[in-house]
Protein backbone atom coordinates (compact mmCIF):
# COMPACT_ATOMS: atom_id res chain seq x y z
CA UNK A 1 0.00 0.00 0.00
CA UNK A 2 0.98 3.36 -0.77
CA UNK A 3 2.14 5.71 2.01
CA UNK A 4 -0.49 8.28 2.93
CA UNK A 5 -0.63 11.19 5.19
CA UNK A 6 -3.47 11.38 8.21
CA UNK A 7 -5.07 14.06 10.07
CA UNK A 8 -7.93 14.13 12.35
CA UNK A 9 -9.51 17.67 12.18
CA UNK A 10 -11.83 18.61 14.87
CA UNK A 11 -13.83 21.60 13.21
CA UNK A 12 -15.25 21.28 9.70
CA UNK A 13 -13.76 24.15 8.07
CA UNK A 14 -10.94 22.63 8.97
CA UNK A 15 -12.05 19.46 6.76
CA UNK A 16 -13.21 21.38 3.83
CA UNK A 17 -10.03 22.92 3.89
CA UNK A 18 -8.35 19.89 3.84
CA UNK A 19 -10.58 17.82 1.06
CA UNK A 20 -9.93 20.98 -1.06
CA UNK A 21 -6.39 19.26 -2.17
CA UNK A 22 -6.17 16.99 -4.47
CA UNK A 23 -5.17 13.38 -3.53
CA UNK A 24 -6.77 13.37 -0.22
CA UNK A 25 -10.15 11.76 0.30
CA UNK A 26 -12.49 11.26 3.75
CA UNK A 27 -12.46 8.08 6.11
CA UNK A 28 -14.75 7.58 8.40
CA UNK A 29 -15.99 4.33 9.01
CA UNK A 30 -13.06 3.01 6.42
CA UNK A 31 -15.04 -0.56 5.33
CA UNK A 32 -15.11 0.33 2.18
CA UNK A 33 -12.13 2.80 1.71
CA UNK A 34 -9.51 0.74 3.67
CA UNK A 35 -10.04 -2.47 1.32
CA UNK A 36 -10.08 -0.36 -1.74
CA UNK A 37 -6.29 1.19 -0.75
CA UNK A 38 -4.97 -2.45 0.40
CA UNK A 39 -6.05 -3.56 -3.13
CA UNK A 40 -4.68 -0.62 -5.03
CA UNK A 41 -7.70 0.54 -6.44
CA UNK A 42 -7.37 3.71 -4.89
CA UNK A 43 -4.06 5.49 -3.84
CA UNK A 44 -4.73 8.42 -1.58
CA UNK A 45 -2.17 10.98 -0.18
CA UNK A 46 -4.10 11.88 2.48
CA UNK A 47 -6.88 10.38 4.62
CA UNK A 48 -8.65 13.18 6.49
CA UNK A 49 -10.41 11.47 9.04
CA UNK A 50 -13.46 13.11 10.05
CA UNK A 51 -14.77 10.91 13.19
CA UNK A 52 -14.20 14.08 15.46
CA UNK A 53 -17.33 16.48 13.72
CA UNK A 54 -20.25 16.57 15.88
CA UNK A 55 -22.37 14.71 12.92
CA UNK A 56 -23.76 11.60 15.28
CA UNK A 57 -27.50 12.64 15.93
CA UNK A 58 -30.67 10.87 15.34
CA UNK A 59 -33.36 13.79 15.96
CA UNK A 60 -37.08 14.19 14.79
CA UNK A 61 -37.29 17.70 13.28
CA UNK A 62 -40.83 19.76 13.03
CA UNK A 63 -41.17 18.10 9.32
CA UNK A 64 -39.38 14.69 9.33
CA UNK A 65 -36.34 12.99 11.12
CA UNK A 66 -32.51 13.81 10.61
CA UNK A 67 -29.69 11.70 10.87
CA UNK A 68 -25.86 12.85 10.81
CA UNK A 69 -23.35 11.56 8.37
CA UNK A 70 -21.30 9.76 10.99
CA UNK A 71 -24.35 8.40 12.67
CA UNK A 72 -23.48 4.50 12.80
CA UNK A 73 -25.81 1.96 10.50
CA UNK A 74 -26.08 -0.45 13.75
CA UNK A 75 -26.90 2.70 15.36
CA UNK A 76 -29.70 3.84 12.96
CA UNK A 77 -31.24 0.13 12.72
CA UNK A 78 -31.38 0.09 16.32
CA UNK A 79 -32.92 3.45 16.61
CA UNK A 80 -36.55 3.67 18.66
CA UNK A 81 -37.52 7.10 16.57
CA UNK A 82 -35.97 5.65 13.33
CA UNK A 83 -38.12 1.87 13.43
CA UNK A 84 -41.46 3.93 14.48
CA UNK A 85 -41.28 6.74 12.11
CA UNK A 86 -39.25 5.02 8.73
CA UNK A 87 -39.33 1.32 9.74
CA UNK A 88 -37.97 0.65 6.05
CA UNK A 89 -34.86 2.60 6.97
CA UNK A 90 -34.25 -0.06 9.67
CA UNK A 91 -34.86 -3.35 7.68
CA UNK A 92 -32.16 -2.00 4.83
CA UNK A 93 -29.69 -1.09 6.90
CA UNK A 94 -30.08 -4.95 9.12
CA UNK A 95 -30.25 -6.33 5.43
CA UNK A 96 -26.54 -5.22 4.68
CA UNK A 97 -23.22 -6.58 5.40
CA UNK A 98 -22.86 -8.06 8.61
CA UNK A 99 -22.97 -6.72 12.39
CA UNK A 100 -19.30 -6.56 12.49
CA UNK A 101 -19.29 -3.68 9.41
CA UNK A 102 -22.35 -2.33 10.58
CA UNK A 103 -20.71 -1.39 13.79
CA UNK A 104 -18.23 0.43 12.39
CA UNK A 105 -19.76 2.09 8.38
CA UNK A 106 -21.43 5.40 8.74
CA UNK A 107 -24.81 6.71 7.05
CA UNK A 108 -22.15 8.83 4.74
CA UNK A 109 -19.55 6.61 3.95
CA UNK A 110 -22.50 4.05 2.75
CA UNK A 111 -23.76 6.61 0.75
CA UNK A 112 -20.30 6.93 -1.08
CA UNK A 113 -19.32 3.34 -0.98
CA UNK A 114 -17.88 1.47 -4.74
CA UNK A 115 -19.65 -0.85 -6.64
CA UNK A 116 -18.69 -4.07 -5.85
CA UNK A 117 -18.32 -5.07 -9.69
CA UNK A 118 -14.80 -7.93 -9.58
CA UNK A 119 -13.66 -5.86 -12.43
CA UNK A 120 -13.04 -2.66 -10.33
CA UNK A 121 -11.27 -4.27 -7.37
CA UNK A 122 -8.97 -6.23 -10.17
CA UNK A 123 -6.58 -3.98 -10.83
CA UNK A 124 -5.15 -6.30 -13.49
CA UNK A 125 -8.52 -6.14 -15.61
CA UNK A 126 -9.57 -3.15 -17.59
CA UNK A 127 -12.57 -0.90 -15.67
CA UNK A 128 -13.45 2.84 -16.78
CA UNK A 129 -14.45 3.18 -13.02
CA UNK A 130 -11.05 2.67 -11.93
CA UNK A 131 -8.95 3.71 -15.08
CA UNK A 132 -11.23 5.68 -17.24
CA UNK A 133 -10.56 4.66 -20.96
CA UNK A 134 -9.10 1.39 -20.20
CA UNK A 135 -12.58 -0.66 -20.88
CA UNK A 136 -14.77 -2.94 -19.55
CA UNK A 137 -14.24 -6.33 -17.98
CA UNK A 138 -17.96 -6.68 -16.92
CA UNK A 139 -19.66 -6.00 -20.40
CA UNK A 140 -18.52 -9.41 -22.10
CA UNK A 141 -17.45 -10.99 -18.94
CA UNK A 142 -19.21 -12.45 -15.87
CA UNK A 143 -21.94 -10.28 -15.27
CA UNK A 144 -23.97 -11.71 -12.77
CA UNK A 145 -24.51 -9.27 -10.45
CA UNK A 146 -24.50 -6.29 -13.24
CA UNK A 147 -27.34 -4.12 -13.59
CA UNK A 148 -30.28 -4.24 -15.96
CA UNK A 149 -31.61 -1.11 -15.76
CA UNK A 150 -29.51 2.42 -17.42
CA UNK A 151 -26.06 0.95 -17.79
CA UNK A 152 -23.87 2.07 -20.33
CA UNK A 153 -21.38 0.69 -22.84
CA UNK A 154 -18.71 2.16 -20.55
CA UNK A 155 -20.08 0.60 -17.31
CA UNK A 156 -22.89 -2.07 -16.36
CA UNK A 157 -22.03 -1.62 -12.58
CA UNK A 158 -24.46 -1.90 -9.93
CA UNK A 159 -24.67 0.45 -6.56
CA UNK A 160 -24.11 -2.13 -3.76
CA UNK A 161 -26.27 -0.21 -0.86
CA UNK A 162 -29.08 -1.56 0.67
CA UNK A 163 -29.59 1.71 3.26
CA UNK A 164 -29.54 3.44 0.05
CA UNK A 165 -32.33 2.13 -2.06
CA UNK A 166 -34.58 2.95 1.49
CA UNK A 167 -33.89 6.55 1.47
CA UNK A 168 -34.00 7.12 -2.09
CA UNK A 169 -37.87 5.25 -1.78
CA UNK A 170 -38.50 7.53 1.06
CA UNK A 171 -37.60 10.75 -0.39
CA UNK A 172 -34.84 11.74 1.44
CA UNK A 173 -32.72 14.24 1.48
CA UNK A 174 -29.28 14.66 1.21
CA UNK A 175 -27.50 17.58 3.11
CA UNK A 176 -23.90 18.52 2.15
CA UNK A 177 -21.72 21.46 3.23
CA UNK A 178 -18.65 22.97 0.90
CA UNK A 179 -17.27 26.14 0.46
CA UNK A 180 -20.19 27.36 -1.06
CA UNK A 181 -22.20 27.11 2.14
CA UNK A 182 -24.92 24.26 2.37
CA UNK A 183 -26.90 22.30 -0.28
CA UNK A 184 -29.66 19.62 -0.16
CA UNK A 185 -29.57 17.22 -2.80
CA UNK A 186 -33.14 14.98 -3.45
CA UNK A 187 -31.78 11.60 -2.61
CA UNK A 188 -32.64 10.26 -5.97
CA UNK A 189 -30.17 12.84 -7.45
CA UNK A 190 -27.34 12.38 -5.15
CA UNK A 191 -26.08 9.23 -6.79
CA UNK A 192 -25.74 9.41 -10.77
CA UNK A 193 -25.79 7.07 -13.86
CA UNK A 194 -22.55 6.35 -15.31
CA UNK A 195 -23.00 7.45 -19.29
CA UNK A 196 -19.89 8.41 -20.36
CA UNK A 197 -18.08 9.05 -17.30
CA UNK A 198 -18.28 5.69 -14.76
CA UNK A 199 -15.22 6.89 -12.75
CA UNK A 200 -18.12 9.36 -10.52
CA UNK A 201 -20.54 7.51 -8.56
CA UNK A 202 -22.52 11.22 -7.69
CA UNK A 203 -22.83 14.46 -7.48
CA UNK A 204 -20.92 15.72 -4.85
CA UNK A 205 -18.31 18.25 -5.71
CA UNK A 206 -14.66 17.21 -4.68
CA UNK A 207 -14.69 19.58 -1.81
CA UNK A 208 -17.83 19.14 -0.26
CA UNK A 209 -19.13 17.11 2.73
CA UNK A 210 -22.12 15.30 3.46
CA UNK A 211 -23.25 15.97 6.86
CA UNK A 212 -26.71 13.95 6.97
CA UNK A 213 -29.87 13.02 5.65
CA UNK A 214 -33.47 14.32 6.30
CA UNK A 215 -36.38 11.97 5.72
CA UNK A 216 -39.67 14.00 5.30
CA UNK A 217 -42.36 12.57 8.06
CA UNK A 218 -44.97 9.79 6.05
CA UNK A 219 -47.63 7.64 6.51
CA UNK A 220 -45.61 4.44 5.36
CA UNK A 221 -44.31 3.33 8.91
CA UNK A 222 -47.35 0.24 9.25
CA UNK A 223 -46.87 -0.60 5.90
CA UNK A 224 -43.45 -0.81 4.74
CA UNK A 225 -40.90 -3.68 3.60
CA UNK A 226 -37.44 -3.98 2.47
CA UNK A 227 -36.69 -7.73 0.62
CA UNK A 228 -33.99 -8.35 -0.38
CA UNK A 229 -32.40 -11.61 -2.33
CA UNK A 230 -28.81 -12.69 -2.41
CA UNK A 231 -26.95 -15.73 -2.94
CA UNK A 232 -26.35 -16.16 1.07
CA UNK A 233 -28.88 -14.98 4.08
CA UNK A 234 -25.91 -12.79 5.51
CA UNK A 235 -23.24 -11.03 4.50
CA UNK A 236 -23.76 -10.66 0.91
CA UNK A 237 -24.56 -8.19 -1.80
CA UNK A 238 -28.10 -8.00 -3.41
CA UNK A 239 -28.88 -9.99 -6.84
CA UNK A 240 -32.14 -7.72 -6.37
CA UNK A 241 -33.82 -5.66 -3.24
CA UNK A 242 -36.82 -3.60 -3.47
CA UNK A 243 -38.10 -1.16 -0.44
CA UNK A 244 -41.65 -0.78 -0.67
CA UNK A 245 -43.94 1.42 1.21
CA UNK A 246 -47.27 2.10 1.02
CA UNK A 247 -50.05 4.12 2.56
CA UNK A 248 -53.24 2.09 2.79
CA UNK A 249 -56.59 3.44 3.87
CA UNK A 250 -59.38 0.69 4.14
CA UNK A 251 -58.01 -1.53 1.30
CA UNK A 252 -57.35 1.11 -1.20
CA UNK A 253 -53.79 2.44 -2.18
CA UNK A 254 -53.58 6.41 -1.36
CA UNK A 255 -49.69 6.38 -2.05
CA UNK A 256 -46.84 4.16 -3.07
CA UNK A 257 -43.09 4.47 -2.62
CA UNK A 258 -41.00 1.55 -4.67
CA UNK A 259 -37.42 1.55 -5.07
CA UNK A 260 -34.95 -1.47 -6.18
CA UNK A 261 -31.33 -2.13 -5.46
CA UNK A 262 -28.77 -4.63 -7.06
CA UNK A 263 -30.22 -3.25 -10.60
CA UNK A 264 -28.92 0.13 -11.57
CA UNK A 265 -25.70 2.28 -10.96
CA UNK A 266 -28.03 4.09 -8.01
CA UNK A 267 -30.97 3.08 -6.47
CA UNK A 268 -33.78 2.73 -8.97
CA UNK A 269 -37.03 4.33 -7.85
CA UNK A 270 -40.15 3.40 -9.65
CA UNK A 271 -42.19 6.20 -10.19
CA UNK A 272 -44.59 5.34 -13.04
CA UNK A 273 -44.85 1.33 -10.99
CA UNK A 274 -45.56 3.74 -7.65
CA UNK A 275 -48.26 6.44 -9.92
CA UNK A 276 -49.90 2.69 -11.37
CA UNK A 277 -50.63 1.58 -7.60
CA UNK A 278 -52.48 4.67 -6.35
CA UNK A 279 -56.13 4.37 -6.03
CA UNK A 280 -55.71 0.52 -6.47
CA UNK A 281 -57.02 -2.24 -3.88
CA UNK A 282 -54.33 -4.70 -1.69
CA UNK A 283 -54.54 -7.24 -4.56
CA UNK A 284 -51.59 -9.63 -5.97
CA UNK A 285 -53.09 -8.78 -9.29
CA UNK A 286 -52.70 -5.01 -8.58
CA UNK A 287 -48.84 -5.85 -7.60
CA UNK A 288 -48.38 -8.15 -10.29
CA UNK A 289 -49.09 -4.67 -12.58
CA UNK A 290 -46.94 -2.30 -11.01
CA UNK A 291 -44.05 -4.82 -11.26
CA UNK A 292 -44.51 -5.13 -15.07
CA UNK A 293 -44.48 -1.50 -15.43
CA UNK A 294 -41.12 -0.82 -13.38
CA UNK A 295 -39.52 -3.68 -15.49
CA UNK A 296 -40.13 -1.30 -18.67
CA UNK A 297 -36.91 -0.74 -20.68
CA UNK A 298 -34.95 -3.63 -18.29
CA UNK A 299 -32.13 -5.28 -20.50
CA UNK A 300 -30.19 -7.70 -19.37
CA UNK A 301 -26.16 -9.06 -20.39
CA UNK A 302 -24.85 -12.72 -20.70
CA UNK A 303 -24.74 -13.49 -17.18
CA UNK A 304 -27.93 -11.74 -15.50
CA UNK A 305 -30.98 -12.23 -17.65
CA UNK A 306 -31.87 -13.72 -14.08
CA UNK A 307 -33.07 -10.45 -12.82
CA UNK A 308 -35.76 -9.87 -15.39
CA UNK A 309 -37.60 -12.59 -13.36
CA UNK A 310 -35.99 -12.28 -10.59
CA UNK A 311 -36.83 -8.27 -10.19
CA UNK A 312 -40.63 -8.59 -11.12
CA UNK A 313 -41.40 -11.25 -8.70
CA UNK A 314 -39.09 -9.43 -5.74
CA UNK A 315 -41.18 -6.43 -6.42
CA UNK A 316 -44.56 -8.28 -5.79
CA UNK A 317 -43.34 -10.21 -3.50
CA UNK A 318 -42.12 -6.76 -1.38
CA UNK A 319 -45.50 -5.46 -1.79
CA UNK A 320 -47.49 -8.28 -0.48
CA UNK A 321 -45.10 -8.45 2.99
CA UNK A 322 -45.67 -4.35 3.14
CA UNK A 323 -49.70 -4.47 2.65
CA UNK A 324 -50.26 -7.51 4.88
CA UNK A 325 -51.28 -9.95 2.24
CA UNK A 326 -48.49 -12.25 3.75
FE1 LIG B 1 -15.56 -1.26 -14.26
FE2 LIG B 1 -18.12 -0.63 -14.40
FE3 LIG B 1 -17.13 -2.30 -16.14
FE4 LIG B 1 -17.32 -3.05 -13.59
S1 LIG B 1 -19.00 -2.61 -14.94
S2 LIG B 1 -15.59 -3.37 -14.99
S3 LIG B 1 -17.01 -1.11 -12.55
S4 LIG B 1 -16.53 -0.16 -15.90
Amino acid sequence: MKQFQYMRPSTQQAVLEAINKPGTKIIAGGTNLVDLMKRGVTAPDKLVDINHLPLKSIAATKTGLHIGALALNSTVSENSLVMQKQPLLSMALKAGASPQLRNMATVGGNMMQRTRCTYFYDITMPCNKREPGSGCGALEGYNRMHSIFGASPQCIAVHPSDMCVSLAALDAVVIVSGHKGERRIPFTEFHRLPGDHPEMDNHLAKDELITGVEIPDNNFAKNSYYLKVRDRQSYAFALVSVAAALDIDNGTIKQARLAMGGVAHKPWRLIDAEKALIGKSVSEESFKQAAEIAMQGAKAYEYNSFKLKLAPATITEALKHASGLV
